[in-house]
C-alpha cells in the first residue's frame, strides 16, 4: 500500500535531517569530480509571507546544500530522450501546454492526463533528489539525471512506500501514482512534468520544455 509522503515528512521532522536523508551510494563512481564538494551559491533570500512559506524556503535551502553531491554522481551528458512516464499514454496524446498562462507565470512543464492511480515511471535514469509534499505543487518526486537536469513529477496521489531520497532509479522505476494533489485539486487527474537545468550555474533551475524530448515507451 503506497504511503503519502506527508508521513515521510513527519518522520523526517521527527528524526532530524541527517538521519532521514539517504545520500547516494558512496560506492557509486563520481562521474563529475569537479562538482564533488561544489557548493550551490545562495542568492538573495526570498521574502517569506507566512511561517509556512518560511519553513518551505528553509527546507529548500537544506536540499540545495546537498544538490552538488547528486550533481557529481550523474553523467556529463543529458539524456537524449524522455521515455513517456505515464502508463498507457502515447506522446501524441499530450496537448502542448508549455508556457500556457498559469497563475503569475507561464506553465513550466507539460501535463499528462490519465486515470487516478495510474503508475508514473521515471523517464530517465537518475537519482531521487527529493520526495516532498508542496503546498502548490502537491505530492512530488524530483529526479537528478545526466548533466544535472532535474525532472519534477507532481500532483501524485501517492508515492511507493519503498522509494527513498538518494536512491538510483532507471527508466521504468515507479515514482508515484497519478492524482490531483496541490493546485491540481478540482482538475482531472494528471501528472505535471517539469524539466529544469542550469545553464552556466549547475545549481540554477531554468525550465525547459519536456515535450520535444518525450518518446513512446515502445
Ligand atoms: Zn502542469
Amino acid at each position: 500500500m503506497p504511503r503519502r509522503s506527508l508521513l515521510a515528512l513527519l518522520v523526517l521532522a521527527a528524526s532530524g535531517w541527517g538521519a532521514a536523508q539517504t545520500l547516494p551510494d558512496v560506492d557509486a563512481p563520481v562521474l563529475r569530480p569537479h562538482l564533488d564538494g561544489h557548493v550551490c551559491e545562495v542568492g538573495e533570500p526570498p521574502v517569506a509571507r507566512s511561517a509556512a512559506e518560511e519553513a518551505r524556503f528553509a527546507m529548500r535551502a537544506r536540499y540545495r546544500t546537498v544538490l552538488p553531491r547528486f550533481l557529481a554522481r550523474v553523467p556529463d551528458e543529458p539524456d537524449a530522450v524522455l521515455v513517456m512516464p505515464v502508463d498507457g499514454v502515447r506522446v501524441a496524446q499530450v496537448a502542448d501546454t508549455w508556457g500556457a498562462p498559469r497563475f503569475s507565470r507561464g506553465h513550466e512543464g507539460q501535463d499528462v492526463f490519465a486515470p487516478r492511480g495510474t503508475p508514473v515511471r521515471s523517464a530517465t535514469p537518475g537519482l531521487v533528489y527529493r520526495i516532498d509534499d508542496l503546498s502548490l505543487g502537491g505530492l512530488s518526486v524530483t529526479i537528478v539525471g545526466g548533466a544535472g537536469r532535474r525532472y519534477f513529477y507532481t500532483h501524485f496521489d501517492a508515492v511507493p512506500e519503498s522509494l527513498r531520497e538518494g536512491q538510483r532509479v532507471e527508466v521504468g522505476t515507479v515514482l508515484g501514482f497519478v492524482g490531483t494533489s496541490g493546485n491540481a485539486a478540482g482538475t482531472p487527474p494528471h501528472l505535471h512534468l517539469g524539466v529544469y537545468e542550469g545553464d552556466e550555474d549547475p545549481c540554477a533551475w531554468n525550465a525547459i520544455d519536456p515535450l520535444p524530448l518525450l518518446v513512446d515507451r515502445d
